[in-house]
């Protein structure tokens, strides 16, 4: 299973696997020479791909829930999870999850509905305004 790495100098995709760790590899793009790091930690990327999908799989169940019942705190904790594993993915120059993007978006259009929703009820009963 490669590893996606972004070239420093055409900033396109290559896939690199492990035993290019610690060498120099020519960009299949642009031809420059990008020199792996011998610390690029595979283990541990593939290990957080794998977290990933089956977190994205329970934070995507958790928005449709919260969303349906209407818990807030709910789709604003999956929304700020799900933004935390999408970072890191980034950090470890990977593509993030399709499931935890998802599950961001729908958490977030679940909290905004139910934050208007919210003020909505307020306005209206008087509580507020
Ligand atoms: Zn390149």
């Amino acid at each position: 299973m490669g590893l996606l790495y972004r070239c420093t100098s055409c900033d396109r995709e290559m896939v690199l696997e492990s035993y290019h760790q610690g060498r120099t590899v020519p960009c299949p793009w642009c031809d420059a020479k990008e020199d792996v790091p011998e610390n690029l930690d595979f283990d541990t990327v593939y290990s957080n791909r794998a977290k990933d999908e089956e977190r994205g799989k329970l934070l995507l169940a958790l928005s449709v829930a919260g969303g349906l019942l209407s818990c807030l705190p709910v789709t604003a904790i999956v929304w700020w999870m799900s933004s935390g594993r999408i970072a890191l993915a980034r950090e470890e120059q990977r593509e993030a999850d399709p499931l935890l993007l998802n599950a961001r978006v729908l958490a977030a259009v679940a909290t905004i509905v139910h934050l208007l929703i919210w003020i909505g009820i307020c306005v209206g009963s008087g509580v507020v305004g």
